[in-house]
């Protein structure tokens, strides 16, 4: 803020530098002053006297050293500014100073070396201004983020725990899943004959339960090996990985188009790549109409140093409220009988392709299909080592 100057009518009359003098005197957001060669005070305008408290016959002739804390002037912090304005021109800062009354404020300050055309120094022009109010601000938000962060590392502590105790349990949860198959397995072929119908029924629903669970314990500890083990990557020829999913597919109930170049190269890792197209494909015949005989395409496009895989069906299609959350844990849009699944497949994918600095993403729309993408970088000299 600029106090009004009263300038006579005839300003025009005045010297120029006679208003420039009173606009730096009048001048209140801001301590405008001069130091002499020594550092003492030589000049002083009305927000110097409004920051620092002290009026002009206070502090004219007095060291400037006065403004700094007693730690400051100890450690020759005074004296290195000014040298610092003398030897580069300038000086600029911010810290502690002192006002008139002891009490302290966070200022800003820049000190300039002033030389006459000769180059000989004839002082300093110092501003100052209180930056209190911003600097408490920003002391907050330094504060918030803290926390915040704490609070981010304490998740992350907490979500690896999590997943570490997952992948224990369902390691420990195999053996006894082959027994409770392997026994149901022998109790029908030792006993089978001397059961009725609805006994061996029976057997059947341990049997079958036996296997999603496996199939459970199996997908969990795949999530919990793509966000646990080391993923060294290197050059992966893509369409070895497709061939490979095709191949664990087994016998499609569909028809299925594959045109992937044979010389594109991705910086990837290669078993966990072909569990993501495994993935993508097996959903992509699973999730079809009934009665409709599925078809699957998969192609590439190149993007930006990427590669994209698109896989796209002709299959039942998803709501757009729902394309965000199938990529969570555990999400299923449908029931058990209507299609089978655990809700981990595109977790997987999706935790795989992070860590392949890649990306994935679905558009669809239901009873339309759906096209599912991944995209992986390719290799690239500065990319391969
Ligand atoms: P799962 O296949 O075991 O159910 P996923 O994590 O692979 O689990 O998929 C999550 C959900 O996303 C599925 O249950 C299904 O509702 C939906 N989904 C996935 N792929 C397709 C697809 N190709 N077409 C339609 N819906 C799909």
């Amino acid at each position: 803020m600029v106090k009004p100057v009263t300038v006579p009518s005839a300003a025009y009359s005045i010297q120029s530098d006679e208003i420039f003098r009173l606009m730096v005197t009048s001048v209140f957001d801001y301590a405008i002053f001069i130091l002499d060669p020594e550092g003492r005070v030589s000049s002083w305008n009305l927000g110097a006297e409004r920051l620092k408290g002290y009026k002009a016959d206070e502090i004219i002739g007095k060291h400037f050293s006065s403004f700094y804390l007693p730690e400051d002037r100890e450690a020759g912090v005074p004296s290195r500014v000014l040298q610092t304005a003398i030897d580069t021109g300038h000086f600029e800062g911010e810290g502690w100073r002192v006002r008139k009354d002891g009490t302290r404020f966070w200022a800003n300050v820049v000190v300039t070396a002033l030389r006459d055309e000769a180059g000989r120094l004839y002082g300093f022009s110092k501003v100052t201004r209180d930056m209190s109010e911003r600097k408490q601000l920003l002391d907050v938000i330094r504060q918030h983020a803290n926390e915040l962060e704490l609070r981010v590392a304490e998740r992350e502590q907490s979500n690896a725990e999590l997943e570490a105790f997952a992948y224990s349990v369902s390691h420990d949860l195999r053996a006894p899943l082959r027994a409770i198959s392997g026994f149901a397995e022998a109790l029908e072929e030792d006993y089978g004959s001397q059961l009725d119908a609805q006994a061996r029924d029976y057997i059947q629903e341990i049997t079958s339960a036996a296997g999603r669970m496996n199939h459970l314990v199996q997908d969990l500890l795949d999530y919990g090996r793509v966000s646990r083990i080391n993923l060294p990557l290197e050059p992966v020829r893509l369409c070895e990985s497709v061939e490979e999913a095709v191949h664990q597919l087994g016998k499609k109930p569909g028809k299925l188009e594959v045109n992937v170049p044979a010389d594109i190269m991705l910086r990837a890792h290669a078993q966990v790549l072909t569990q993501v197209i495994s993935n993508l494909l097996s959903n992509a015949f699973k999730f079809h109409v009934k009665d409709a005989t599925p078809f699957v395409k998969v192609w590439t496009e190149p993007r930006d140093g990427m590669v994209r895989l698109i896989v796209r069906d002709n299959g039942i299609g998803i709501a757009p409220e729902h394309v965000d959350r199938i990529w969570q844990v555990f999400e299923r849009l449908h029931d058990r009988d209507s299609y089978p699944g655990t809700g981990i497949g595109l977790a997987i994918v999706k935790r795989a392709v992070n860590r392949l600095n890649g990306a994935c993403g679905v558009e669809s729309e239901p009873g339309k299909g759906s096209t599912f993408w991944i995209e992986i970088p390719r290799v690239t000299e500065e990319n391969t080592p």
